[in-house]
Formats: C-alpha cells, structure tokens, sequence
C-alpha cells in the first residue's frame, strides 16, 4: 500500500510552502456556487500556517487558454473558425480572437475569487498574486511574514502548466523550498504543478486530502474489510473495463447496472432494444463474466429495469424483466426487484465501492436505482468509498454525505486509482 509522507512528517516553520490545491470550483458571473472544494483544502492550509510556515497555494480552474504565454494557442473550435476563412483575412481574425480571449480568460478563469473566498475562512491572512512566476508573485511571497499565505493566479494561463515543461516546473520550484500536493482531483495529470515541479523541489510530501484518499481508498483495496462488494454504473463499458479488471481480483461481489449492463445482457444473447449498448465490447463482457466464475466473484447485474420510449427525460416508461425488453424501448434504470437484490447484498458487506449511477439518474423518473443503492451504502455500516463524480453527487443531494466513510475528491483520478495506476501526482512524492 502507499505510504507517503505528509506534512506532518516534516519541519514547515518559516520555510515557504508551495502547495498545489483543486480551487477548481463553480463560478457563475464571477461568484463562486459552491466552495466545498475550497473547504476541503483548508485543514492543510490551516495547519501549515498555524505552523508558522509562508504558504504559496496554486491551482488551476477551467480550461483557459495560456494567456500568460505569448504568442499562445488557440482552442481547436477557434482554429477550426480560421481555417474557414480566406488565407488574406486570418492573420486579423487570429488577433481578434487572442484580445477576446485574454479579455474574456482573464475574468472567467481568475483564482481572485478563490483568495476572497479563503479570507473569509483564514481572517485576511492570503494576498493574491496576479500572475504565476512573474514579478508580483515573486515580491508578494519575499513579503511573505510566517503563518501568511499568498495564492498564485490560475497556473494554467501558462500554457506550459498542461504540458509539463521543465521550465515551468522549475520557476515553480524556485519560488519555494518545499511542495506540497493535496490537489487529488488533478493526481492523474503529469502537469508542471502536480507532477514535474518535484523535480526540483528536494522536499515533496502530500497534504491531508491526498492522505486521506490513498489511506482509506488504497487501504479497501489493499486489505477490505470482507464481503467487499464494488458497485459500478454510468453509461459505458468502456470507460471502466481497467476498474472492472482491477477489482475483480479483489472484490467478493461485482454489481453492475446503468447504461453498462446492456452490454453484458447482449453478450449472452438478450435483446436490450435500443438500451446504450457497445457491440464492439461483447466479447470483452463475455470474458470479463468467465473470469469473475473462476474467481469464484458473485457477479450480479440488474434482474429487471425501468426502460423507456426515448432518451428523454419525460419519455413514457415502465418496469420489464431484463431477458423481456421489447425493440424500440431503452434501459434507463434498474427496476425495483433489482433494488431490492442489490440492498441486501450491499447490506451484508463489509467493505463497499461505488463509481457510477445506476441509471440516469439526472432525471427524477430514472433516479430511484441510484438513489435505493445510496440508501443501502448509507446504511449499511460497511466502510463505504465514493468514487468523485455522478454517484458522489447523488450521494450528497440526498443528505448522505456524512454516512459515508469517504467520499473521492477527484472523479477520474478515483477512477484511476480504482484501476491500480499510479497516479503521477502521487508517484513523485516522497515515501515514508
Ligand atoms: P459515468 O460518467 O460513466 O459514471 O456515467 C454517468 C452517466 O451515465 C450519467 O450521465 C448517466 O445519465 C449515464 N447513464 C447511466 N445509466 C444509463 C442508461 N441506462 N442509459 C444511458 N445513460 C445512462
């Protein structure tokens, strides 16, 4: 199992901190929707400057374009939009396009926000940088008294950041002597302040978020607490074949529904209608369910489901056995007998692990699957861990939250760490 060190393992007073945070939070007209990301970071944040250290947070929020970086690129709609027009005009069109995106970037993707925000958490102890590795960064962190912290503007209007050039990685370094990864969410990017900034910064340890989630997720999968019993929806196959190879090799119960159990039905010869289904996995589905039998895995997938005309959220529905699901309906939820089977078997385990919805759950008519097998995790009393994304989501508006004994802070990087990666962000730290 993972054991890195933390910033507990080492000495921070008076040192500077660079610590890379996920501030990627909701923003609606420049005010933030939800700060629960901001919350999350703030034992670390707390704890290193009641140590006395001089903290430097940095983080990324959205997709902006590198707009520190002259002469940056354009997005692939934009270049798309110039390649349209004729050659005499582009050069023009290309200026335009970069002015409105320095104009338009710069507010929607500035981490201003964010440090008014802590403030409000940390009584006015951030000031906020307006650039990355430029001069009001470098004079606001050698103003920096212990226990005060400054935030970096977004690190992405570098377009360096996301490619994870060297030269970034160490004007990173260079502002600091020692970093500190707690940004989970953003663990399976090898950028230049997730992963390549520790090749220069002799000190790399985690903050409490990443420990927390390499603790409890990596100490299910390394020692569950047994039955363990993992639960996988959403819509695809295809984009949890790696958890699905991972976990069958530790789990004792394998529960499938959502849009992926169509698959498997099709590859044992049922109709699933116009159920989402991928053809070209079928044989892949077939193999998954012989290695699950030699294992000795109780695999289960839905015994009836909630099916639809049309992928529509008010579309005419009804209840079907999943061997009897007629031509022109869709699967949109596990039926109410599947609930029932999979309640008692997540009831009785010791160890769960959820990722994905059990139908589409977005829409009220297709939400019952995902909300029953909720309930059942919540009340279970099983050590109980939920992958980021739709089930998390589904977890928390139903008041869940505090049930759960852990619930991921990154959706695809639990999905990564799920598979067995080692996630670039967590492989550069150091070890115990
Ligand atoms: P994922 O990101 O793979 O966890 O998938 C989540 C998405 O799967 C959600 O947007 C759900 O609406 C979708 N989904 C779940 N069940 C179905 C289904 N039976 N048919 C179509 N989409 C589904």
């Amino acid at each position: 199992m993972l054991n890195k060190k933390s910033i507990e393992d080492i000495e921070v007073t008076g040192k500077k901190v660079l610590v890379r945070c996920d501030f990627n939070v909701p923003l609606q007209d420049g005010v933030i929707t939800s700060d629960k990301r901001i919350v999350e970071a703030l034992p670390t944040i707390k704890y290193l400057l009641e140590k006395g250290a001089k903290v430097i947070l940095c983080s990324h929020m959205g997709k902006p374009h590198g707009i520190f970086t002259e002469g940056f690129s354009l997005n692939k709609k934009e270049k798309a939009k110039l390649a349209e027009l004729p050659e005499a005009d582009q050069a023009a069109a290309k200026a335009e396009m970069i002015k409105k995106a320095i104009s338009d970037d710069s507010k929607k993707f500035t981490l201003k926000p964010v440090a008014d925000r802590l403030n409000e958490y940390l009584d006015g102890k951030v000031v906020f940088a307006s650039d990355i590795i430029g001069d009001d960064a470098k004079a606001k962190i050698a103003a920096l008294e212990n226990g005060k912290a400054v935030l970096l503007e977004n690190v992405r209007f570098d377009e360096r950041e996301t490619k994870n050039d060297p030269q970034l990685s160490k004007a990173l370094a260079d502002l600091c002597d020692i970093y500190v990864n707690d940004a989970f969410g953003s663990a399976h990017r090898a950028h230049c302040s997730t992963a390549g900034v520790t090749e220069f910064v002799d000190t790399c340890v985690c903050g409490f978020l990443i420990q927390k989630e390499i603790t409890i997720m990596g100490g299910a999968l390394a020692d569950p607490k047994r039955p363990f019993v993992a639960i996988l929806g959403g819509a695809k196959v295809s984009d949890k074949i790696g958890v699905i190879q991972n976990l069958i090799d530790k789990v004792d119960t394998l529960i499938i529904g959502g849009g992926m159990a169509y698959t498997f039905f099709r590859a044992f010869g049922n109709n699933v209608g116009t159920s989402i289904c991928e053809e070209d996995k079928l044989d892949l589905a077939r193999e998954l369910v012989e290695k699950a039998r030699e294992k000795g895995v109780n695999f289960l997938l839905p015994v009836d489901n909630i099916i639809g005309r049309e992928y529509s959220e008010d579309t005419t529905f009804m209840e079907i056995y999943s061997d009897s699901i007629p031509d022109g309906w869709m699967g949109l939820d596990i039926g109410e007998k599947t609930q029932e089977l999979f309640a008692k078997t997540i009831k009785g385990a010791g160890t769960v692990v959820w990722n994905g919805p059990m139908g589409v759950s977005e829409w009220d008519n297709f939400a019952g699957g995902t909300i029953a097998v909720a309930t059942a995790v919540a009340d279970s009393g099983a050590v109980s861990i939920i992958g980021g994304g739709d089930s998390a989501a589904a977890v928390e508006k139903l008041g869940f939250a505090d049930k759960m004994t852990h619930i991921s802070t990154g959706g695809g990087a639990s999905l990564e760490f799920l598979e067995g990666k080692e996630l670039p962000g967590i492989a550069c730290l150091e070890n115990k």
